[in-house]
């Protein structure tokens, strides 16, 4: 259907007004950079759900998996391409989410040089590749842009208080140069942009052993393990449910503001809280353990989500208490432990 692009040797910069409009009867091509992965996957299971799309997937599978697309494999409406984003892509597509880099806190730091080439090199080609096309491109930035924040919670403005040369920065300081290209393309090149800060999401079809405290919690719960809450205890995440962020990304991508938006949930947990609720939750029988902590971990985060709730009309729905059953669930059935 937008095969007219290839032939153009100049294309507009921006598509069809209509292209993006919700008006717009025709077919929209939208492709999903980590798409293979756990909100990548929610995506494109939504996505799918409107007729008029049709959803292509790029993704290099370091911790993703074609588990979590098996259901679309082989649907007409539906590509799955093993591609790293550090390499050029040349497709024509309508929109882009671009969601390629490892999240877990031990996944990007396994490979920090790959990790700050996947966010720096992959977002410059997936703009490359917005501008070729005209396409609207959004961006998965990240709370970790706000480091170990001096002022909470969060809200948009706030420009953050990072280590530039810590474990972390690969990944929060990658994030940052990669909205910085976002926004240079967006003014040089007229690329319509979006970037979404996400803040610590949960839900089905996380990695089982990806380190993440939410998964390391209801795993440990369902293996009859100890929970190891890292040192203090004290220190605080606001955990949002993948439906409520898959809801808010494409929100974001429909509408009229660029961003950055944060979107998450601002339920705010210590980290003692959290495995106390699993436990009541999961297996009364477990017991805590206070363990060593990584450096450099902020030790609070909430988003302010007035922008959101003004500009999206978005806020999150699920509970803590109630998407962590959703998410045992899963767990259960992935690990082979049957509710008794
Ligand atoms: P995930 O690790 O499950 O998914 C990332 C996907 O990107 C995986 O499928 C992986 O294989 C793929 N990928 C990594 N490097 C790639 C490369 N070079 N080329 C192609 N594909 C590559 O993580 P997620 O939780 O689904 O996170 C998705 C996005 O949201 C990421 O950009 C992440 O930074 C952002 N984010 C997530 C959270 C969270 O709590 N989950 C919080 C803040 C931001
Ligand atoms: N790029 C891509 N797909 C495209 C167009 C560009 O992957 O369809 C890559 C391209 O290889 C380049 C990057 O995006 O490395 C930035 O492209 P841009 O055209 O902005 O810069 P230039 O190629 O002029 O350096
Ligand atoms: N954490 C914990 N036990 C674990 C894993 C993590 O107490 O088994 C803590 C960690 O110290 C941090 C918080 O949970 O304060 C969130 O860590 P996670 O790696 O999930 O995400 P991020 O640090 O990126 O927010």
């Amino acid at each position: 259907a937008t095969s007219d692009k290839q032939t153009s040797p100049k294309p507009p910069p921006s598509p069809s007004p209509l292209r993006n409009s919700k008006f717009c009867q025709s077919n929209m091509r939208i492709l999903i950079s980590g798409g293979a992965g756990f909100i990548g996957s929610h995506l494109v299971d939504k996505l799918m759900e409107n007729e008029k799309n049709e959803v292509i997937v790029a993704d290099n599978y370091f911790t993703g998996s074609k588990d979590n697309l098996k259901k679309w494999i082989g649907h007409p409406r539906f590509e799955l391409i093993r591609h790293d984003v550090t390499e050029p892509l040349l497709i024509e597509v309508d929109q882009i989410y671009h969601l390629a880099c490892p999240a877990s806190p031990i996944f990007y730091k396994y490979n920090p040089v790959k990790t700050i080439k996947t966010n720096v090199i992959g977002t410059l080609n997936m703009l490359g590749l917005a501008k070729r096309v005209g396409a609207r491109i959004l961006l998965t930035s990240t709370s970790e842009v706000y480091g170990d924040p001096l002022i909470h919670p969060q809200p948009e403005s706030y420009w953050g208080n990072v280590n530039p040369i810590g474990v972390r920065s690969c990944y929060d300081e990658g994030k940052r140069v990669a909205e910085t290209l976002m926004f240079d393309y967006h003014r040089q090149h007229g690329i319509e942009i979006r970037i979404a800060r996400i803040f610590n999401t949960y839900g089905p079809r996380m990695n089982i052993d990806d380190g993440r405290v939410v998964s390391n919690f209801i795993a440990q719960a369902l293996r009859g393990e100890a929970l190891t809450v890292q040192k203090p205890g004290t220190q605080t995440r606001s955990f949002c449910y993948v439906s409520d962020m898959v809801d808010g990304l494409m929100r974001l991508m429909e509408g009229d503001d660029t961003g950055p938006i944060n979107i998450g949930n601002p339920g705010e947990f210590t980290m003692v809280e959290l495995a106390e609720t699993v436990k009541e939750l999961i297996n009364p029988s477990i017991e805590i353990k206070m363990v060593e902590n990584t450096p450099d971990d902020p030790r609070q985060r909430k988003p302010d989500i007035t922008k959101a709730k003004e500009v999206l009309g978005w806020e999150p729905k699920v509970k803590l208490r109630e998407g962590l059953p959703l998410m045992e669930e899963d767990f259960r059935l992935r690990l082979g432990v049957p509710k008794n």
